[in-house]
């Protein structure tokens, strides 16, 4: 499973740069204000918890 995002820019899904454990994340991960840059568009923006989300 890999932990995704989703870009605020053109709504591009991307791998984190963050990568825990599901099992970890659903325990004790709290993701405020991570900067994140999308690989496909280029934008930055910051994302907390509820923007991520893991996919197969
Ligand atoms: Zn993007």
């Amino acid at each position: 499973m890999t932990l995704v995002v989703k870009c605020r820019g053109f709504g591009c899904i991307f791998p984190s740069i963050i990568q825990i454990d599901q099992l970890e994340y659903g325990k004790t991960a709290i993701l405020e204000d991570r900067i994140e840059t999308c690989p496909k568009c280029g934008k930055a923006s910051t994302y907390s918890t509820e923007d991520y989300w893991f996919q197969s």
